[in-house]
């Protein structure tokens, strides 16, 4: 699409609804980014494009260009790195076999998370924690008025829908601490294991034609010296383009971010990482009006200019 002037434009590439752990249906989200008066959304749900092909069927809005999207959780050099695979075609004939293959490492995974807390639990089995867990995730899309409903198969649950059943058993108050008592990687064990390498979903990505962006690089909690790192091998691997700036990040974080983006010649991206109304500082659109100087925008090759 090219005729915006993109300096007048509100972009938002990472955001997600009840396909994976946002609380909003896809079509809610899209009117909350229409009201906050963004102009291109990419929903990025965690390893679905369900609300995609949902808002294809049925939704329709000139005043919103929507960016296909996806953030698949991989593994580097012992952490957990997200992937943000952007625009895509939605019908490329390589998308299932990803979707199914994260879906597949996420539905183990959770079967792992549901023994560890029934190994703490003692009230519990395994198999009846992960029932009700799914029973969360279905629940919470049936309460969509605009009927987005997948089947038990097709949601991807996570650590997000354990807390809520955490907390709806009363052995935590809130989500900080479900994370923090029973889900942060060093309580639950070593779910890293269950994901493919970062390589291997850079790969995928280029495979659908997609950019390759590596997600929110300021969360992971490294060295520097690490993130280099991290970044070189993005880099390597085939990766186009870095997350410089979200909801609420610290601008000496956005500025060594973008200092690494130039160094590596990554495109630049941003995105809020929206999931919840319930979270204000996190909120769809909520980003620095302009990217740093000096940094190409991942948008320019969609855009124009
Ligand atoms: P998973 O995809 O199962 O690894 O769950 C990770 C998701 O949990 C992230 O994408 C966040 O949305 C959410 N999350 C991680 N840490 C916290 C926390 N401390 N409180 C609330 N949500 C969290
Ligand atoms: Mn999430
Ligand atoms: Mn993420
Ligand atoms: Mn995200």
């Amino acid at each position: 699409m090219t005729g915006y002037d993109t300096n007048l434009i509100s972009i938002d590439l990472h955001s997600h609804t009840t396909a994976s752990d946002g609380t909003l249906d896809p079509i809610e989200l899209c009117n909350r980014a229409l009201e906050r008066n963004v102009n291109v959304l990419a929903i990025t749900d965690h390893d679905t494009v369900a609300a995609h092909h949902f808002l294809q069927k049925h939704w329709q809005n000139d005043d919103l260009q929507l960016i296909s999207g996806i953030e698949l959780s991989t593994t580097w050099s012992g952490a957990e790195i997200h992937i943000v695979g952007l625009n895509f075609p939605l019908d490329h004939p390589d998308l299932p076999m990803v979707i199914n293959a994260q879906g597949e490492s996420r539905r183990q995974r959770s079967h792992h998370i549901a023994e560890r807390l029934a190994r703490r639990l003692p009230d519990w089995e395994a198999d009846a924690i992960f029932e009700q867990v799914l029973d969360i995730a279905i629940a919470k899309q049936r309460c969509s008025e605009h009927g987005f409903e997948l089947t038990p198969d097709d949601i991807q649950i996570g650590r997000p829908h354990f807390a809520r059943w955490l907390i709806n058993q009363d052995y935590v108050n809130n989500m900080d601490s479900a994370f923090r008592k029973y889900l942060d990687n060093s309580k639950i064990g070593n779910l890293k294991a269950f994901w493919p390498r970062m390589s291997q979903a850079v790969a995928w990505i280029r495979v659908l034609g997609g950019t390759a962006v590596l997600a929110h690089p300021g969360k992971y909690r490294m060295t520097a010296t690490k993130l280099r790192a991290l970044i070189k091998d993005f880099k390597l691997a085939g990766g186009h383009a870095m997350e410089v700036q979200g909801s609420n990040h610290p601008q000496s974080q956005i500025d060594q971010i973008a200092r690494y983006c130039q160094d590596f010649e990554l495109l630049a991206s941003q995105g809020s990482d929206f999931h919840t109304p319930d979270y204000p500082w996190v909120d769809i659109g909520r980003l620095p009006p302009k990217l740093p100087n000096g940094l190409e925008p991942v948008w320019s090759q969609w855009l124009g200019g």
